[in-house]
């Protein structure tokens, strides 16, 4: 397992591989790897011939007041783990500077995605998915990859990442991963780590929400008004939970869908502080085509 640093080293460590007609696989991460990330790396093995993890915590993606100085950075350990895993051809860890030489407020260049980041994270996050399309863009001008693979966690990131990639003809195939709980239902994520007990026990009420709402659609809820009173209901069950959004949107628009159509897919999702930590979940899901319309 070979580590990068430099976008130019990296660069020329893909047109090599390239040139040996292998075929290149991206995992982009930001570090402090848990089980949902190597599952992931996991996923990407079993689609191409070479694995490139990347890590790199990106400026560019937190807003102001966000917790980027409190992220967590666990460099040596990520390292491990990946190494254990024992088919992870490289590790591109780019510095701040390597990415945004200058400095990101210097940075000029931005590839935004017009129009899917008014509801969900994007309507509380400000600039957050025109700094993760950036990075993303240039993670792959960096690796070059063939196969890039995100996890459906962070959905409305998985399908803006989609439709850039479709709208910019990247010509790189994307792959979602479902996402990967612990036993009780909770997403696994870096963010975790900041819960209190009594917190971790309460989260669990965010998968709870999300899978009643997809109970609810695939058993023939049409009405999404629906599916939010019930996600709602099953997040008030948590006494600390403050609930910043709790949605059912349309996944090609991200827009907001009174009445589910059946067979077109659509994604419940919510967003809940627990104190500082903001914790997301979501459900995929289609109405079964057989429900009448009315
Ligand atoms: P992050 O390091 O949080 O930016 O995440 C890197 C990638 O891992 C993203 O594509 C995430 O969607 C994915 N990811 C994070 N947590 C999970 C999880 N619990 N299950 C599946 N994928 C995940």
């Amino acid at each position: 397992m070979k580590l990068i640093q430099t976008v130019p080293e990296m660069q020329a460590e893909a047109d090599r591989r390239r040139a040996e007609g292998r075929r290149l696989a991206l995992v982009p991460t930001m570090g402090a790897l848990h089980e949902g990330h190597l599952a992931l790396v996991r996923e990407a093995h079993r689609h191409a011939d070479h694995v490139t993890v990347s890590i790199f915590v990106n400026p560019t993606q937190f807003a102001p007041g966000e917790d980027y100085e409190q992220y967590p950075r666990t460099l040596a350990a990520d390292l491990e783990q990946l190494e254990r895993l024992g088919f992870v051809d490289v590790v591109f860890a780019p510095s701040p500077a390597a990415m945004y030489p200058g400095g990101p407020a210097r940075h000029r260049t931005w590839v935004t995605v017009e129009g899917l980041d008014e509801h969900l994270c994007g309507r509380f996050r400000p600039g957050h998915f025109r700094g993760v399309t950036t990075v993303v863009s240039k993670l792959f001008l960096a690796c070059r990859p063939h196969v890039a693979v995100f996890g459906r966690k962070d959905a409305q990131q998985f399908l803006i990442l989609r439709r850039m990639v479709r709208d910019l003809n990247f010509g790189i195939e994307l792959i979602g991963v479902p996402t990967v709980r612990e036993p009780d239902g909770l997403a696994l994520s870096s963010r975790n780590v900041y819960l209190s007990p009594s917190e971790r026990a309460q989260a669990v009420v965010l998968s709870r929400a999300v899978s009643e709402a997809r109970r609810l659609a695939e058993t023939g809820e049409q009405r999404t008004e629906a599916l939010v009173e019930a996600m709602r209901r099953a997040l008030a069950q948590a006494p600390d939970a403050r609930v910043q959004y709790a949605e059912v949107v349309d996944t090609e628009t991200l827009q907001p869908v009174e009445k589910l159509e059946p067979g077109r897919e659509a994604l419940a999702a919510v967003a809940v502080f627990f104190g500082q930590t903001r914790l997301i979940d979501n459900a995929f899901f289609r109405i079964p085509s057989d429900v009448r319309e009315g």
